[in-house]
């Protein structure tokens, strides 16, 4: 898909609570002239301000994992704000929808800038990001792995989508709370959890991958959304029965059941799909943030992206618990057993 940049002329300075008192004066020698802001401040107005200060009530930045960057990523911190725009990722599709509904705040789970960048001209997709924020006056929050051990936060969204209501820790990450661990209220089959999980998740093209019997038996269960085949170790030492993650490669899956096989076949594993995982947290910020901010706003709308940003668009060859695409003896042509 092509990306047209679309462009709406930027706005006068904005205007803060202080705005009649603020004067931002270009030298001369800039070929400047005296600008005045924004003399008249609406009554009720909510600003970048107000709603980054909940945010980082809510998911503290000083959670956030050493390696990772969060917190403002664009935008004026006096700028008006009263349409925000709620997306697991900063895509150009996400960002377009943002646009065109509006929005003056985009709230994603994932950086846009994770990594070292030297340009943000508009020949790489993450300058198109950039110069289609900038022009078009759209701010950009991020929330990551301190929104991950955040209560409530992603981690708790995705325990709340598998049925747990008590849950704990399932490990301890430069001193913050990742990923949760609890019981089910009654115990049941791996597919029959499976299939409720699946329900509460939003659709996605590969749906979700299942390692175990299906009629295996599931109360445990351990959650970690996105990427969690790094925390095989506390899955075991939690002594889960069925591990819920997503982005699950082919060796470290492969090892953890192979390890399950020789202590009766637990943990079972779940990749739901790193999208969907996450997805869940965006929901329940949206009612948060209206309760911490509508009261205080002229006008708020918060909207939860259409989005979805999974990469992947179909599967062949998929099946459910009652198929098994690989039973009977495989063969090659010739009809030997390959
Ligand atoms: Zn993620």
């Amino acid at each position: 898909m092509l990306y047209q940049l679309s462009y709406r002329p930027l706005r006068a300075p904005h205007g803060g609570p202080d705005a009649a008192l603020r004067r931002t004066i270009v030298p001369p020698s800039m070929g400047g002239v005296t600008q005045t802001a924004e003399t008249t401040p609406e009554t009720g107005q909510l600003t970048l301000r107000d709603v980054v200060a909940v945010l980082e009530r809510m998911h503290p930045l000083d959670t956030a994992q050493s390696w990772d960057r969060v917190g403002l990523v664009a935008g004026d911190l006096d700028q008006p704000v009263s349409r925000i725009h709620l997306a697991v990722d900063p895509t150009l599709a996400v960002i377009e929808e943002a646009r065109a509904a509006g929005a003056d705040l985009i709230i994603t789970h994932h950086p846009l800038l994770l990594r070292g960048i030297h340009s943000v001209a508009t020949t790489t997709a993450k300058g198109v990001a950039v110069t289609e924020l900038l022009v078009n006056d759209i701010a950009l929050y991020c929330a990551h792995t301190n929104a991950d051990v955040a209560d409530p936060g992603v981690g708790q969204a995705l325990a709340d989508a598998c049925g747990l209501t008590r849950t704990e820790a399932l490990e301890i990450t430069e001193g913050q709370e990742l990923g949760r661990v609890g019981d089910l209220p009654a115990p049941t089959t791996l597919a029959e959890f499976a299939r409720r999980l699946h329900e509460n998740l939003p659709r996605t093209a590969g749906g979700i991958r299942v390692a175990g019997p299906a009629d295996g038996a599931v109360r445990r269960v351990a959650v970690l959304g996105g990427a969690g085949d790094s925390s095989f170790d506390a899955v075991r030492a939690a002594d889960a029965d069925v591990y819920v993650t997503a982005d699950l490669r082919h060796h470290p899956a492969l090892e953890a059941r192979e390890e399950a096989s020789l202590t009766g076949g637990t943990p079972y594993l779940i990749d739901a799909g790193h999208f969907a995982s996450e997805s869940l947290w965006l929901p329940g910020l949206a009612s948060r943030l209206m309760a911490e901010l509508a009261g205080a706003a002229a006008r708020l709308e918060v909207h939860v992206s259409q989005v979805r940003t999974d990469p992947w668009e179909f599967v062949l060859g998929a099946s459910g618990p009652e198929q098994d695409p690989l039973s009977g003896p495989h063969t090659n042509d010739a009809g030997d057993l390959a």
